[in-house]
């Protein structure tokens, strides 16, 4: 018997098994591409567990937050609360006071208004929040994966702004900008344009330290690092990003080797991606006019990752209240965007038999319709090679009983 047929047999499917072994290699494997001294930040949106999040943090990363679930996660893997960066264009104020309770001091901002926000909540409780300007440049270079700059958006300051923006910047009593936040790209495969990118960006960032004085303590480069999504294979390597970054930082800002600004950079997939695998279980086989149906006991409930696949929502929302400023609706979360797949290649397969899907560590069950039908959530086994280290499901369904 597989391991996996162990697994499935011990805590039924549909299953996500998560090795935090292959979680400790990425961990490792993202740390050596980059220079000496770069901070790392895990994107939790890529998969809140608490057990991943912990052999991230015991390895050396930071922890990216954007919600007060996430920061409970954040906190529960054991995160100082001055190692987290809370980010996002849709932060309330009750998140805000939440987050400057717990001891959160470092934000994203992308807005002069946004600013205030924060500004506010940590003049509430007699503190100054840190706060790193994410920067949305006039322009990108490169033209794979997700594009997030050069065009409106409800993420970042557009960098054409800053000069008259600044000084307002700089006045807002309560958060002191120290740096700057650039998220320019997502999962990219290839080297060159990952550093074409960093090069916008460190080229950028001098440049807007220069011309309008936009403070460098703190630098966030963003991220782009790529893994599979949902099926075979490995995560990229990049054999010249080291050395590459380390020429892009020397010309553009040579001070980096002093420490005299601090560097960081972002990842979810990378992190997260390879160290999960979806455990299945075919419910039936039918034939309809010459095609084969095998039906799982996990659909895109269980594996519908938006930001994995890029699905993006097909509807047009139309409110009620209707005036004459145009606008874009947006949510508050970090992504732009029951088949799972029309051509597999598959074996005879039975009711009963199990099917294993790799590389859905991130954008997994979170990013799923968990509660859509109404089934339960998959069950979570973390396991470190062959230690089952612990079995969870969250339980979507008892927010019913709660009452307010
Ligand atoms: C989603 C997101 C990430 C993580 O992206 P990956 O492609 O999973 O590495 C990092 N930073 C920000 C600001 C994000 O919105």
């Amino acid at each position: 018997m597989s391991k996996y047929d162990e697994l499935a047999a011990r805590f039924g499917t549909p299953a996500y098994v998560y090795d935090l072994d292959v979680t400790a290699q990425s961990r490792d494997q993202l740390f050596s591409l980059l220079p000496e001294g770069f901070a790392v930040y895990y994107a939790l949106k890529a998969n809140p567990h608490p057990e991943i999040a912990r052999e991230l943090r015991e390895g050396g990363c930071r922890a990216e937050i954007s919600s007060t679930g996430e920061l409970a996660n954040a906190l529960t893997a054991g995160f100082a609360p001055e190692d987290i960066l809370y980010t996002g264009p849709g932060k309330t104020d009750g998140e805000l006071d939440a987050a400057i309770t717990a001891g959160v001091r470092l934000f994203s901002v992308e807005s002069l208004t946004d600013l205030q926000h924060v500004g506010a909540a940590a003049e509430r409780q007699d503190t100054v929040a840190r706060c790193l300007l994410r920067v949305n440049t006039t322009q990108g270079s490169a033209s794979t994966g997700i594009r997030m700059m050069g065009r409106p958006s409800q993420f970042g300051v557009d960098a054409e702004t800053l000069p008259e923006l600044m000084p307002l910047f700089k006045a807002v009593t309560g958060a002191k900008i120290v740096g700057a936040h650039f998220f320019t790209m997502s999962n990219a495969q290839d080297e060159d344009a990952l550093l074409g990118e960093y090069e916008f960006v460190l080229q950028s960032a001098a440049q807007l330290r220069q011309e309008v004085g936009l403070p460098l303590e703190l630098l966030d480069i963003g991220g782009g690092f790529s893994s599979p999504y949902a099926v075979p294979g490995e995560r990229t390597d990049y054999p010249k990003l080291r050395n590459g970054l380390e020429q892009l930082l020397d010309l553009y800002l040579p001070e980096w080797r002093s420490g005299a600004v601090e560097l960081a950079c972002e990842s979810g997939r990378y992190l997260s991606g390879t160290c999960g695998t979806l455990l299945a279980s075919v419910v039936n086989v039918k034939e309809s006019r010459g095609h084969r149906f095998v039906i799982l006991d996990a659909g895109i409930n269980v594996v519908g990752g938006l930001s994995g696949i890029g699905r993006l929502l097909p509807a047009a929302v139309g409110v009620e209240q209707i005036g004459d400023n145009p606008g874009q609706l947006v949510g508050p979360l970090c992504t732009p965007g029951d088949s799972l797949s029309k051509a597999a290649k598959l074996p005879e397969l039975a009711a009963g038999d199990l099917l294993t899907v790799p590389n859905v560590g991130a954008y997994g069950v979170t990013a799923s319709l968990i509660s859509f039908l109404g089934r339960p959530a998959p069950t979570e086994v973390v396991v470190r090679g062959n230690e089952v280290i612990s079995v969870s499901r969250l339980d979507y369904q008892r927010a019913y009983e709660v009452s307010l």
